[in-house]
């Protein structure tokens, strides 16, 4: 069969018109925007998706988690579709590409197949992932983990949102809207032939390799530990040295052993105290409870695995004559994206990109969840100091476009297999 060129032929200008309307969409002055999860903007930005396909001759489809699909029928429409996607709603104060940029890279495949003529031989499908963000609603990745049977439906429309709205009926409202608006409505998951989702780095890899894209072949795992070192609270005077039991130094012993621990593991360790605080929290009084928080990041599970007994062991020792608790309170196994897709990545990157790095996400995406349900993986494209979830979210348009050409390469290649 010969190449439709998808990549050569797609109009990075016009991706780049839409990524400045849906920009405006929730646009804060002076910049950044804000597009909380089922808020008025969000749901917007949903309606002027479904538009845009509508204009292309796609069919524009919802679920019950308001995720939203566009679709452009294949020859064999009985084929399970290639699905391309990620999410339009944002953190509170947001750059406008995190998510929106993998949503409209999708949009321009689809333009860009319109425009050229064809009609696959596989039906391929843009979507909108409803919730990614978990600024509003926590957690995220709400629409996708429901649509990947990963989380179920209850659990995730009883969550409330600091004004008290539940996010069920916010999702009800959405739901009406998106029905008045003509998109049909088509409630239960279904299983895509795979699942490819472009997203800005959010690192700062790419911008000091100088590359436009870079293959991502894995998202780390994450441990979270919520750890407790108890003390006696006594008079910070009066108290001799050998009779004190002074949470904060059995706390800061710890730290230091689980520190050095997490020091013998390669550099892709990633071992965070994010959250520390001591009681009662008294100049004058030595503290009786120190309470921190651990994230613990790896590619391997292997790594994680050996870590978290190492923690375990450290947490059974006495520190400064206090008792520790070690608590995990969310456990994310790590991904690695199949071969079969990654090589289908490589090969288009390299058209565009010589030497094209492969990485590891730092973060969670949307795709952490496809991968239980069809084969998934992931480009990313640089943003400039790695700065996101903050209005000085900065990419270039050129490295935007490179980056989606490798996305609509990858599609034909795997529309066409
Ligand atoms: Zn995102």
């Amino acid at each position: 069969m010969s190449r439709w060129l998808l990549g050569e032929h797609l109009d990075g200008q016009r991706l780049w018109d839409d990524v400045r309307t849906m920009a405006r969409i929730g646009g804060l002055e002076p910049k950044g925007i804000c597009r909380l999860a089922l808020d008025e903007q969000d749901n917007q930005a949903r309606l002027w998706l479904a538009e845009q396909g509508g204009a292309l001759g796609c069919s524009a489809y919802y679920d019950m988690l308001g995720n939203v699909f566009l679709r452009l029928e294949g020859r064999d429409s009985a084929l399970a579709p290639l699905l391309i996607g990620s999410h339009l709603d944002s953190q509170r104060r947001a750059g406008a590409h995190d998510g929106a940029l993998g949503v409209l890279a999708g949009l321009a495949v689809l333009r860009t197949l319109h425009d050229q003529n064809i009609t696959p031989h596989r039906p391929v499908e843009v979507v909108a992932w409803t919730n990614e963000e978990g600024a509003r609603f926590a957690p995220g990745a709400s629409g996708s983990s429901w649509f990947a049977g990963q989380r179920q439906y209850d659990e995730i429309v009883n969550a409330i949102d600091g004004q008290g709205i539940r996010f069920g009926d916010a999702l009800t409202q959405c739901l009406a809207l998106l029905g008045a608006h003509g998109l049909a409505y088509r409630p239960r998951p279904f299983v895509p032939h795979a699942f490819l989702e472009l997203h800005i780095e959010q690192g700062p890899i790419l911008e000091a390799l100088g590359k436009p894209v870079g293959v991502v072949n894995g998202i780390q795992g994450v441990n979270w530990y919520q750890v407790t070192v108890e003390g006696q609270a006594n008079h910070a005077g009066t108290t001799p040295r050998n009779a004190r039991r002074d949470a904060f130094d059995g706390a800061h012993e710890l730290i230091t052993a689980l520190k050095a621990a997490t020091l013998e593991q390669d550099d892709d360790l990633r071992f965070t105290i994010g959250t520390f605080a001591l009681w009662p929290d008294s100049v004058n009084t030595i503290a009786q409870r120190a309470t921190f928080t651990i994230d613990l990041r790896h590619p391997s599970q292997a790594v994680l695995s050996t870590l978290d007994a190492r923690f375990h062991e450290l947490a059974e020792q006495q520190w400064s004559s206090c008792s520790v608790s070690l608590k995990v309170s969310s456990r994310v196994a790590p991904v690695m994206f199949p071969d079969c897709l990654l090589d289908a990545l490589r090969e288009s990157a390299g058209r565009y990109c010589p030497d094209v790095p492969e990485l590891v996400s730092g973060a969670f995406h949307d795709a952490i969840h496809l991968v239980h349900v069809c084969p998934t993986a992931m480009l990313f494209t640089p943003c400039r100091a790695g700065i996101s979830h903050h209005p000085d979210e900065h990419i270039e348009r050129d490295d935007a476009t490179i980056a989606t050409r490798v996305l609509a390469d990858t599609t034909e290649t795997l529309l066409n297999c």
